[in-house]
Order: structure tokens, then C-alpha cells, then sequence
């Protein structure tokens, strides 16, 4: 049984919904006339070169809105990535790491029985290419605006596609929790000037990176003002315990921060 699936969302662009039981994990193909981009690379355990190349013949750029293992899992099956230099160090632990227990298993193999050394997925590029923000971004008749949204991570990114009143938006507003209680995550107030700078933008819809899609614009508003009660002090999250270790959370209208106290 698979475990993707294809959604067209008009006749040159689509949705790769990668499920997982962590949590299922969406890409998005854009075709210009000249070029398609590749909006992240998912876990890693879906063929999305195949993917990608059964849907266009074009060229494919492949930008991560950032470097977390969910969004960089299949950047090994492209020539080239590329990655805000905010998150180059973030994600230069992550392919190290990787790299290192692929050592690990083939070690393993050798030792034990006939079969040759398998491709251990995900396998990442181990080299991405550093993006400008600045740089316009034009696939053919399809302009592009990349804005540096630093929260999440250091080198979070959303896309706006201006023509179609598109944004997409990575882990930065998904309708559920924003997680800033990572290693590579920034305060409330770096998470809220972010969100200002995309309230300038013009839009009709985000796509998410996860949880239901598309969602209304309005979502921004909401972290907008949660991150607001966040910088007056004005609220305080309850303490939960998460993966990341103890953090807070402060639930606000449809959607959470999770941080970590400033000590
Ligand atoms: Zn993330
Ligand atoms: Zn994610």
C-alpha cells in the first residue's frame, strides 16, 4: 500500500501528501514554463524523484522552508537543494548524524549475512545550496516571493505564490501548534516580527506543511496575537512535557505556542 498521495490543486500545481504516523508531512510542486520548484522533500521514505518527474518534465529546483527531518528526508535524491543559511548548521548535524548510522548499519551488514549493502533511507543531499531570500524567483510566467520568517527555526521560509493569492508556509502556521521549544528555535518575538512581515503580504490562502489544508489567513492573526500575549507578558503557557523536553504552552482560539522559559 502506498504511502502518499497526489493532490492536484490546479493544472500546474499539486500536493504530495507524505503520511506518516509521526505526523503526515505535505510538498508542493509548482510548474512555470521554464522550471518547477519543489517545495521540501519530506521524510524521506517515499520515491519523490519518481514522483516529481511522473508529474513534469521540467527541471525541478527544490527549496526546504527549513531544515527539519520531516522537510529534508529526500533532499539525497535531487542533484540540489537548497536552504536558508540560518538552518545550513542545523541541518549539517542532521546529515552528519545520518551519515554516521549509515556507517552503522553497513558496518552491521558486513558482518552478518550475504546480502549486500542496502540504501538505508531517508539519505540526504549533504550539501545544500545556500538561498537568497532576495533573489526573485521566476519558474516561466510564475513569480515567486521567498519570505525569511525566522521562529520556528532560524531559517524558516514561506513562499507566495503573488499571481494566485498562495502562501506557503511550512511549519510557521499550521492550524495547531507552532513549535518554538526546539534547539534551533527562536524567541516569541523574533516568531512575532515574522508573522507582522507576512500580514504585509497579499494572500486569499495558506498551505500548510501539516494538519488540515488549505486554512484561511486569518490563522496568521491568531499566532499574531498569542505571540503578542507571549512578548507583554500579558499570558503564560501551562507547563507540559514534550519530546523537546519541559515546555509551555499557551493555547490560543484554534491554535498553540510551545516554548521554553526564558531561564
Ligand atoms: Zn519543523
Ligand atoms: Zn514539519
Amino acid at each position: 500500500m502506498s504511502n502518499y498521495k497526489v493532490v492536484p490543486m490546479d493544472e500546474k500545481t499539486w500536493r504530495i501528501e507524505e503520511e506518516n504516523p509521526l505526523c503526515s508531512v505535505y510538498m508542493y510542486l509548482l510548474a512555470g514554463e521554464k522550471e518547477a520548484l519543489l517545495i521540501d522533500a519530506g521524510y524521506g521514505k517515499i520515491p519523490l524523484d519518481e514522483i516529481v518527474a511522473s508529474l513534469t518534465s521540467l527541471p525541478v529546483r527544490v527549496i526546504l522552508t527549513h531544515g527539519h527531518f520531516d522537510h529534508v528526508g529526500g533532499t539525497g535524491r535531487f542533484e540540489r537543494v537548497w536552504l536558508h543559511p540560518a538552518d545550513a548548521e542545523m541541518y549539517g548535524n542532521y546529515a552528519v548524524s545520518l551519515a554516521r548510522q549509515k556507517r552503522e548499519d553497513m558496518a552491521k551488514e558486513q558482518t552478518g549475512a550475504e546480502t549486500g549493502p542496502q540504501k538505508i533511507e531517508p539519505w540526504l543531499n549533504e550539501t545544500v545550496t545556500l538561498l537568497n531570500v532576495e533573489e526573485p524567483l521566476d519558474l516561466g510566467g510564475r513569480r515567486l516571493k521567498l519570505i525569511h520568517v525566522p521562529g520556528h527555526s532560524g531559517g524558516c521560509i514561506c513562499i507566495l505564490d503573488e499571481e494566485r493569492g498562495w502562501l506557503f508556509t511550512g511549519d510557521t502556521c499550521c492550524e495547531g501548534d507552532v513549535l518554538l521549544n526546539l534547539q534551533y528555535s527562536q524567541k516569541a518575538d523574533v516568531y512575532l516580527e515574522s508573522l507582522k512581515k507576512l500580514e504585509q503580504e497579499k494572500f486569499s490562502v495558506t498551505w500548510p506543511a501539516h494538519h488540515r489544508v488549505p486554512v484561511e489567513p486569518e490563522i496568521i492573526q491568531e499566532f499574531e496575537e498569542a505571540a503578542q500575549l507571549l512578548c507583554g507578558k500579558q499570558a503564560e503557557g501551562e507547563c507540559v512535557d514534550t519530546s523537546f523536553g519541559p515546555s509551555r504552552r499557551l493555547k490560543h482560539k484554534r491554535i498553540g505556542i510551545l516554548y521554553k522559559d526564558e531561564t
